[in-house]
């Protein structure tokens, strides 16, 4: 065997179109093999045998190892410990170089420094390249080389750093062809029943939008009775599509669609530079809040029995369907937040639990805007009013009826009053932060 074969990692860029670590590797000279790590150190920790995100994981690599299996090569695909794995294939394997896109999440970011010293001292190259955002952490600074904190000045300086190259294609799908793959008989695939899961009934949302939903992104988005977002956030955190192809048509044709998917680049960003806000709050006095953290409470609000019919739609939406909508995401945190006062940190962990598009970054961003201890987060003393929310973004119970049909009935109550629930969160609040 030669002393030629690059292997490319596939991690958040389930795709072999437009990605730039592959693109690298299959321009190298030397013949690809692909591989795909179940790593048990995530699997371990997820809570249920039916997670989506696993089926979705499996069925895209079902994808990428027919694709290159179509060509005469294959796909490696192991499942356990990657620092653990990684030694035996490279023992397996004349590897001469790593590919691989950029991981910007601390568990991520630790493993592959230890990485970095096992290529290293096996002479292996290891070449790592960003993809997975359009500007990473230090390529959008404040002018005295700080990180920014607050969202509409990064906004603003993403798009003056903005290059038409960083839009760009990486390669084109003819440079995926047999003689740049390594030539090998099919590997074997893993059941999900092998890895310890079983498929989940949910169905996932499709890999395209229209222009047509783009163009009215702006008037449609703060619905959720209306179908006016993309849904593709789990095909972007798990690079099923790419950031570039989707960011150059938000650029063409919708400026605040454009926008949401720097708030995706902002949160990576504060996740990068504020890694402690990844347990606790990004503004330390925060910690110091008294939360309730009523468990019966937190069992109701996850089961969406509340008795607020918009927050009980979206909680009955996620548990069902594994997506939320964006404003209700905002009800609903804030509700528990708020009105129940429990900790973010619990709520962050339900919604990492079961939301298709859970992304660490942008899940920790959205929680801590919620509960006030964020980064660009609304002040503590503005809590949302779920009928107030209600009026104004689904005036006809359109969203409702769907999910709550018994909204209506005499016994369908509120768990807990509106306004007694606001002094409480103010006194909380205004407590622990005058202390
Ligand atoms: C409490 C809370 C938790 C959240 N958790 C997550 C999460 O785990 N993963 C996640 O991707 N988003 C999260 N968001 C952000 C946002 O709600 C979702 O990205 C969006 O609802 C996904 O639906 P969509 O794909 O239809 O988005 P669209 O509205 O079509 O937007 C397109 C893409 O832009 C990005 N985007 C949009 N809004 C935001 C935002 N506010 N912050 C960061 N990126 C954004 C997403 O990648 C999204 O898919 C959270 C928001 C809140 C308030």
């Amino acid at each position: 065997m030669s002393q030629s074969l690059a292997i490319h990692w596939f991690r958040r860029d389930m795709r072999v179109e437009d990605n730039t670590a592959l693109f690298h590797a299959l321009q190298s000279g030397q013949s690809v093999l692909g591989l795909f790590i179940f790593d048990s150190t995530i699997l371990s920790k997820l809570e249920d045998r039916d997670d989506a995100r696993l089926s979705f994981i499996h069925l895209h690599v079902q994808r990428l190892k027919s694709q290159f299996e179509a060509l005469g090569g294959s796909l490696l695909v192991l499942h356990g410990d990657p620092v653990g794995l990684w030694p035996q294939i490279l023992s397996d394997y004349p590897v001469a170089a790593v590919y691989t896109n950029r991981d910007y999440e601390p568990y991520a970011r630790q493993r592959d420094g230890v990485l970095n010293k096992l290529f290293e001292s096996k002479g292996v190259a290891f070449n790592h390249y960003k993809d997975h955002v359009i500007l990473e952490a230090k390529e959008v600074l404040k002018d005295d080389g700080l990180p920014y904190t607050v969202f509409t000045p990064y906004s603003r300086k993403w798009k003056a750093k903005l290059q038409v190259q960083d839009l760009e294609p990486r390669g084109s799908a003819d440079l995926f062809t047999a003689d740049r793959l390594h030539q090998t008989t099919p590997l074997p695939l893993p059941t999900l029943e092998a890895l310890g899961f079983a498929p989940t009934a949910i169905d996932f949302p499709k890999e395209a939008v229209s222009d047509a939903l783009i163009k009215v992104y702006d008037e449609q988005r703060n619905f959720p009775g209306i179908r006016g977002t993309s849904r593709l956030g789990v095909h972007l955190r798990f690079g099923t599509i790419s950031i570039r192809a989707l960011a150059r048509r938000a650029k063409a044709l919708n400026e605040t669609f454009l926008n949401e998917l720097i708030w995706r680049d902002f949160y990576q960003v504060i996740l990068w530079h504020f890694p402690h806000a990844a347990s606790g709050s990004f503004r330390p006095a925060y910690d110091q809040i008294e939360w309730r953290n009523n468990e019966a409470e937190f069992a109701k609000w996850c089961a969406g029995q509340t008795g607020y019919p918009i927050v009980d739609a979206g909680m009955r939406e996620l548990n069902s369907t594994g997506f939320m909508h964006n404003r209700v995401r905002m009800i609903v945190a804030s509700f528990l937040t708020k009105h129940l006062l429990i900790d973010w940190r619990w709520g962050e962990a339900y919604f990492a639990r079961k939301l298709l598009d859970f992304d660490l970054a942008s899940n920790n961003g959205g929680w801590q805007w919620a509960a006030g201890s964020g980064c660009d987060a609304a002040p503590y003393f503005r809590v949302f009013s779920p009928d107030a929310q209600t009026l104004k973004f689904d005036p006809k119970a359109s969203y409702i009826r769907q999910w709550v049909p018994e909204y209506q009935n005499l016994d369908y109550r509120p768990m807990v009053d509106h306004k007694m629930a606001r002094e409480r969160a103010l006194a909380t609040y205004g407590k622990a932060l005058k202390a």
